[in-house]
């Protein structure tokens, strides 16, 4: 069922991520200084992205050079690895500190700060991954100020992949985290169940989502969701793949599901409205009418498309 020729979307950066050499605090002080480093600037959660008009038909990354980026990073910020390519190192830093740095005087380079989403779908897919992985290590840091054991300040160790808590009662090991959101794809036969939050644009359509709870599967987290957001019960729920979605810290894991029930009944608190929708009605239907599939960069349309490919 699965489709593994193709990643999702912000998946698959080809980096290697090196985990065994974040420890080597020489190793990374050199590379911090090495004229060949990249670093891939975060500004409040964006990205820096050269576009139209600088020279460029599509979107890509903007890097900065070590010599930037020391002159640009406040002193205690953190510095996450993100890995090597070949013998090039990748660094995320955080910019948030400093007031509009792609404009005024210029700050950076060339590019501007942009929110990956308006951006991801015509960058390529290793792009976009990079960009999504260094947006997620530096949100997690900005959350992770404090120690949540302890409530002291902590602070970042490990390239980038830990932090650890100041006060010496406490000392407390906090880890980069993602949370995990099951979205998954019901069918009945030629019918899949599709429903709209409220605040949605008008007129779309998604698959129904939700984030896995402490003590349930991953399957049962599944057929809770769906029984609580449209009443419809489910059987056989089977894994097609994932996708990591830093906006801010989600891993979303992707499933089908067979409908056991038929009846819709759908819970406002979440929804507004849940239809089952037939396959040949959805082939020729999308972009039509004011109806639309989700984004083309989610795991929701890759599940429906699939499903629509099939037979
Ligand atoms: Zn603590």
């Amino acid at each position: 069922m699965a489709d593994t020729n193709g990643a999702n979307f912000y998946a698959g950066s080809g980096l290697d991520r090196a985990s065994h050499l974040r420890g080597d605090r020489a190793w990374v002080e050199a590379r911090l200084a090495a004229p060949s480093s990249r670093f891939v600037p975060v500004w409040r959660a964006r990205n820096l992205v050269a576009a139209d008009g600088q020279g460029h038909e599509l979107p890509e990354p903007v890097f900065l050079d070590a010599g930037a980026a020391s002159r640009l990073v406040e002193p205690d910020a953190p510095i996450v690895l993100l890995g090597l390519d070949s013998d090039v190192a990748y660094f995320a830093i955080d910019l948030s500190h400093i007031d509009a740095p792609d404009t005024g005087p210029t700050v950076v380079p060339n590019g501007m700060f942009t929110d990956l989403r308006s951006v991801g779908t015509m960058m390529g897919r290793h792009q976009g991954a990079l960009l999504a992985y260094a947006r997620g290590m530096l949100t997690w840091h900005r959350r992770h100020r404090f120690c949540g054991s302890c409530g002291g300040a902590t602070d970042s160790a490990e390239a980038g992949f830990l932090r650890v808590c100041r006060n010496p009662e406490c000392q407390h090991h906090h880890f980069p985290r993602t949370d995990p959101a099951v979205i998954m794809l019901v069918v009945d036969g030629e019918h899949c169940l599709l429903g709209r939050q409220a605040r949605w644009p008008a007129g779309m359509y998604s698959t129904l989502a939700g984030f896995v709870e402490p003590g349930e599967t991953l399957e049962e987290a599944v057929a809770r969701e769906v029984k609580e957001e449209s009443g419809v019960s489910v059987r056989r729920v089977r894994y097609h793949s994932s996708q990591p979605w830093p906006f801010p810290t989600s891993l979303m894991l992707g499933f089908y599901a067979e409908a056991a029930s038929h009846d819709i009944a759908v819970n406002g608190d979440e929804l507004e409205d849940a239809r089952w929708f037939e396959r040949r009605w959805l082939r020729e239907n999308d972009g039509k009418n004011g109806f639309f599939l989700p984004r083309r960069d989610s795991i929701a349309r890759r599940l429906v498309n699939d499903w629509l490919a099939e037979d």
